[in-house]
């Protein structure tokens, strides 16, 4: 073993300062050094959760944690056994951040500034020893070989570049085209990026002048496929937005992509009944309130302006009666409660988190070491990685954990002598 092993991180975001933070604290006797191309660290944790920093959710058992993962699900159940939410809480307690709840599970730190969160991984890192590099980008890689057994990183700003060696390399360069780049010269495939978590566009009778209602609960689907999700929507003035269609756009975002976001949405706004149970229902209504006007009077809870333009959808004109409806009427308007279909014409980015997929392939890499299968002394955690989450704090859960594997892997690696030569 070297001396002084070297680890170099390149990317001070969230998953590189984590995992930075971690080697120099499980490992004092190696060099740590973090490359940040920007200005600054943590730049994204600085605007996150509208710059309160949503740090993870309060989400503890890994089972229904992993169902917030669009890709990496299967993936991520092995490394949050190890650490997950319970573990982050815990381990910005042990350095002096306190964590709150929200009612919907999102946790913040109590002095709802995300700065808290920079303050603390920087001061941890400082105090840990890591050398800090910010204005300085990763230009060019190359991995150990048997006559250069160290890894020869070339660093600043052309043509004054500098080379660094590294024992260890953690890439932790998030969403960086120019990094994905650099990591499939390695040999490594790249998921190509495309958008996740937005909101949809659709222009629909049924949803005219309705921005702003919501319903509480609501399935929704996308045809051909095995995409559904249930949660609350709300009606934008371009179409449609609210946890039930941001997780969609997040679990669809392959197909919709695949479609340029031409394709339908199948809309069920009463879930809690079965097909027939609404049927028999309306036909109820039917005998007990022969003489009301259907349009009058809401029916389920659902917002009153929606069941109308519903009702009017179905050719069902205002003034008429319950008793005036056929069984044909009724389950032509039970298809439309619970299978709307609505023609989404495009996506709008959604204001507080946006996010995209793609990155680095999950296959090729351990998830218990998140060590690349491809390249030996290179290890990748955050969003360089095919994962990513539906909006609530799991983004940072999952680069916190894959930082937290990978800083553990790396300190067994070195410790384990016959490992550098
Ligand atoms: C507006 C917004 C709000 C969000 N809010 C939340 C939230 O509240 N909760 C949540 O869970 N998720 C949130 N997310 C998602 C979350 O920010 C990301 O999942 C997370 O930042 C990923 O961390 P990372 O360290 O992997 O990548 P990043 O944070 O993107 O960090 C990668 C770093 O690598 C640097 N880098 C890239 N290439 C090089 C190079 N060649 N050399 C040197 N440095 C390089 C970049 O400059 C960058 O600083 C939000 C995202 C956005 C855009």
């Amino acid at each position: 073993m070297m001396p002084t092993p070297h680890i170099v991180i390149v990317g001070g975001g969230a998953a590189g300062m984590f995992a930075a933070v971690n080697c120099a604290e499980m490992c004092p006797s190696c060099r740590v050094t973090v490359l940040e191309k920007g200005k600054r660290l943590l730049e994204k944790v600085k605007i996150s959760g509208g710059g309160r920093c949503n740090v993870t959710h309060a989400c503890f058992d890994v089972a229904e944690l992993v169902k917030n993962y669009p890709r990496g699900q299967r993936e991520l159940i092995a490394p949050f056994q190890h650490f997950q939410p319970r573990d982050t809480i815990a381990w910005f307690a042990q350095r002096g951040v306190r964590l709150k709840t929200e009612v919907d599970g999102r946790m913040f730190p109590t002095t709802d500034d995300s700065q808290t969160i920079i303050d603390c991984l920087v001061g941890a890192a400082q105090r840990a020893g890591v050398i800090l590099r910010t204005q300085t980008a990763l230009h060019a890689i190359t991995p150990p070989t048997a006559t250069h057994p160290t890894w020869q990183l070339s660093i600043g700003n052309p043509p004054a570049t500098t080379t660094l060696t590294a024992d260890i390399v953690l890439m932790a360069t998030g969403s960086s085209t120019s990094s994905w780049q650099q990591i499939a010269s390695l040999g490594h495939t790249i998921a190509p990026p495309i958008p996740s978590l937005f909101t949809l566009q659709i222009k629909d009778p049924r949803l005219t002048e309705l921005a702003g209602v919501s319903v509480g609960q609501v399935e929704l689907r996308l045809p051909d496929t095995k995409v559904k999700t249930q949660g609350a929507l709300l009606v934008t003035h371009w179409g449609l937005s609210g946890p039930a269609v941001l997780r969609l756009s997040a679990f669809g975002a392959e197909y919709l992509h695949q479609k340029n976001y031409t394709t339908a949405l199948i809309v069920n706004f009463l879930p809690h009944l079965s097909p027939t149970q609404l049927f028999a229902d309306l036909q109820h209504l039917r005998t007990t309130q022969p003489k009301k006007n259907i349009a009058a009077n809401t029916y389920q809870a659902l917002p009153l302006r929606l069941w109308q333009r519903i009702v009017a959808y179905c050719g069902i004109a205002d003034s008429t009666k319950w008793a005036d409806l056929s069984n044909k009427t009724l389950q032509h308007l039970s298809v439309q409660l619970q299978q709307s279909s609505l023609p989404i014409s495009g996506k709008s980015t959604f204001k507080e988190e946006f996010v995209s997929c793609g990155g680095v392939l999950l296959k090729e890499l351990d998830f218990k070491t998140m060590e690349s299968r491809v390249v030996p002394k290179l290890f990748l955690a955050g969003e360089v990685l095919h994962i990513d989450a539906v909006t609530g704090g799991f983004n940072f859960q999952a680069a916190w954990t894959t930082a937290y594997i990978a800083a553990t892997a790396i300190q067994q690696k070195l410790n384990n002598a016959t490992d550098i030569p």
